[in-house]
């Protein structure tokens, strides 16, 4: 089984820096695909409240029969449960679907600024971290404006931003405030979600072919030398194999700056919604 190292965040906890998400993957088919990624030697599951899986990923944890402290499972607070109490009431119906007493972390999913509420959901995440009810708190898809905004209100600096972020978009100003306060990475989209071509891209077929291993194995090393937190999706076995299969290569120094060197710098690479847009 694949030794898969952890990341220590900024409370001291550690995160496995490769995990299995179940973005899109469909209700019915999650507890089969999170039973298959658990045989395979996931620890760490990336889900929401929105992708409608919580339910299935808690079916599957339970029939693991895998101790919960070597489970690292992350769940999402939606854009409309901001307000008020309803963090709280959110918190507790992913807990319920996932049959869990506390996750190991929680995002809030999108800032949705349009609303101003996101200060207020981090002000609620707090409280439902001292409740013992997450582990850990974190956002995603924050751009430094907000991630400069909810520190002056609370002082406390999120564990986690989840951004959208693969070799053609990089997000060099959120990765530079994150580097210089302490917050981890992790990369959504990690392969493009398919709609970027990154596998015939010269540097990942170059590195690929001194290293003997796949396009996608390539870019997901190159998340992990970065010190990103990873979270590849499939439901295929064959796939959630190779995509824990990134341990016994090291790309060189020169391999990491050509793919380094693979964003256009003008956002045209992105493959998502843009934080701005979704409120
Ligand atoms: P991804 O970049 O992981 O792409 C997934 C697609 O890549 C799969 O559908 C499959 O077609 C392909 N793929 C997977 N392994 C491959 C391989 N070895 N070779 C070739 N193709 C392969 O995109 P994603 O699923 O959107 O992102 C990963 C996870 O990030 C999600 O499952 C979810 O947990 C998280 N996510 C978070 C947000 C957010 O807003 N916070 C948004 C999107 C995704």
């Amino acid at each position: 089984m694949a030794n898969i190292p952890h990341i220590e965040l900024n409370d001291g906890r550690l995160i496995p820096q490769l995990g299995y998400g179940v973005f899109k993957v469909p209700a019915e088919e999650t507890e089969r695909a999170v039973s298959e990624a658990l045989e395979v030697g996931y620890r760490h599951i990336d889900t929401a409240a929105i992708y409608g899986n919580e339910r299935g990923v808690g079916a599957a944890i339970a029939a693991s029969g895998i101790a919960r402290d070597e489970l690292f499972i992350t769940t999402k607070l939606w854009n409309d449960r901001h307000d008020g109490d309803q963090p709280d009431a959110a918190v507790s119906e992913s807990l319920d679907k996932l049959g869990l007493d506390a996750v190991d972390l929680y995002l809030v999913h999108w800032p949705t600024p349009a609303k101003d509420n996101f200060v207020h959901a981090w002000e609620k995440m707090i409280g439902i971290r001292d409740r013992g009810l997450a582990r850990s708190i974190g956002v995603s898809n924050h751009l430094v404006e907000h991630l400069e905004k909810i520190v002056a209100a609370t002082d406390v600096v999120p564990a986690v931003n989840q951004i959208e972020l693969h070799p053609a978009y990089q997000q060099r100003d959120i990765t530079a405030w994150a580097q210089s306060h302490g917050t981890v990475i992790e990369s959504w989209g990690p392969l493009g979600q398919g709609k970027y071509d990154l596998f015939d891209a010269a540097p990942v077929v170059a590195a690929a072919e001194a290293t003997g291993k796949s396009p996608a194995q390539v870019v997901l090393r190159w998340h992990l030398q970065k010190g990103y937190v990873v979270f590849p999706k499939s439901v295929r076995r064959a796939r959630l194999e190779e995509n824990i299969d990134l341990f016994d290569v090291e790309l060189t120094a020169e391999q990491m700056a050509a793919i380094d060197a693979m964003d256009p710098g003008d956002g045209s690479g992105r493959v998502g919604a843009h934080p701005t847009e979704l409120n």
